[in-house]
């Protein structure tokens, strides 16, 4: 994504044009996995507080611009949403893999998470659907 990209989208989620979220936008589309929280905060050092990164994240993930996902120890991963997504409605609800070996997190955007259905009362707001094992890297790698 190029920065008239990141313009558009902060305009659109009516957002102010910071410094800090287009540099949290930039790192996170920059990356083809999804990048844990204290990665963000290594990753952006002295550019960006805690605190503004954690308010950033929260707001971004309430209006669709990026979704959490927590791996297998606990951690919070961020990646950047479809544009399909909106504020609280993540419409791109795809299938997470989970490496153990390199522990990366990958968004499989065209393994959709089929239809479930719930007994009657539970309503879902999000699902969440986590794969574990070994990447297509780490496997080669091991051969
Ligand atoms: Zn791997
Ligand atoms: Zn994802």
């Amino acid at each position: 994504m190029m920065q008239g990209k990141f313009d558009e989208l902060l305009e659109k989620h009516s957002l102010k044009k910071t410094a800090p979220r287009f540099r949290v936008l930039e790192v996170l589309s920059n990356r083809n996995v999804a990048t844990s929280q204290p990665n963000l905060e290594n990753i952006l050092g002295k550019e960006v507080d805690r605190v503004t990164l954690y308010r950033i994240l929260k707001t971004f993930e309430e209006k669709g611009i990026i979704h959490k996902i927590i791996d297998s120890n606990g951690t919070a991963n961020y990646a950047v949403c479809h544009s399909s997504c909106t504020e609280h409605q993540h419409r791109d609800e795809h299938l997470h893999f989970n490496c153990t070996v390199c522990k990366n997190v990958y968004c499989l955007n065209d393994v959709h998470i089929p239809n479930v259905i719930l007994p009657g009362g539970f309503e879902a707001s999000t699902i969440n659907l986590i794969a574990t094992g070994i990447c297509p890297g780490c496997k080669a790698a091991s051969e």
